[in-house]
């Protein structure tokens, strides 16, 4: 799997901050944007989150690329509407030697890893016969199965993110999109440490909401978030 920001809003916590000063000062943007420039940003940002003044935090934007990922994975991450996505199309690619995902479960598991794999390669051998025998690749892309490595494009502002990282970061997320929201929050953690400070399962911020399903983990999850 490789997650990278491609680009991201220049300076993302001035501009959130910008925009929640300008909300409550009768200053003109400028002297506001001034001031940005050697007023810390923290304090602001905490106030913002602790408040639910979020909407702020949509002028700050994030795009990542996504490669070496499953379908699987991407039919869940599109679930996310407040987002814009690209992804190959398997319309007008052709997928004949295609590779694909194997979950560490069946990774670990000799016998089953073996079915897998003489599954992927049947799959694999259908789909070019399919092409060979005329059919259009937007049809003959229905024998694929989901473990189909994919790339894909997501843009995001600030407050989706913090939203997408509380529910997909949360160890009841399935492995794979939580290993890539957990890569995401990484690497958007670099260029903005105060937005996403605190960003990851909500049991970062307070009791776990998963009531019966909590994973119970919350000191191994925090050390985790930590580590990032
Ligand atoms: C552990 C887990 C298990 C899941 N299991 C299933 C499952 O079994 N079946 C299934 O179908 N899905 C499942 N999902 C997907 C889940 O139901 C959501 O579709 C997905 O997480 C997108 O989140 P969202 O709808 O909160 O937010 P987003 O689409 O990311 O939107 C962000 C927020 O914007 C607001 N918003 C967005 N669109 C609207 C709208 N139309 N109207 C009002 N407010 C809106 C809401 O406040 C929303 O929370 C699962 C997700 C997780 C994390």
């Amino acid at each position: 799997m490789r997650v990278s920001l491609l680009y991201h809003t220049p300076d993302p916590e001035k501009v959130v901050y910008v925009a929640a000063r300008l909300c409550y000062s009768r200053l003109p943007i400028r002297d506001i944007e001034e001031e940005a420039n050697y007023k810390s940003p923290k304090d602001l940002i905490r106030r913002l989150k602790k408040s639910g003044h979020l909407s702020v935090f949509e002028h700050a934007s994030f795009t990542f690329a996504l490669e070496g990922i499953s379908r699987v994975t991407t039919h869940q991450l599109v679930r996310h509407r407040i987002a814009s996505y690209s992804q190959r199309s398997q319309r007008y690619v052709d997928e004949s030697t295609f590779s694909y995902v194997v979950p560490p479960e069946i990774e670990r598991m000799p016998e089953a890893k073996k079915l897998f794999e003489e599954f992927m390669e049947r799959a694999r051998q259908l789909y070019s016969k399919f092409l060979e025998l005329g059919i259009d690749k937007e049809d003959a892309r229905y024998i694929l199965p989901q473990a189909v490595e994919t790339k894909i494009i997501v843009t995001m502002n600030a407050r989706e993110l913090l939203h997408f990282f509380s529910w997909r970061c949360c160890r009841r997320a399935q492995w794979e999109i939580r290993e890539v929201a957990k890569r995401m929050l990484s690497q958007a953690k670099r260029v903005a440490p105060i937005l996403f400070e605190d960003a990851g399962p909500p049991c970062l911020r307070g009791p776990c909401p998963e009531g019966e399903f909590s994973c119970g983990k919350q000191e191994e999850v925090k050390e985790e978030f930590a580590a990032l």
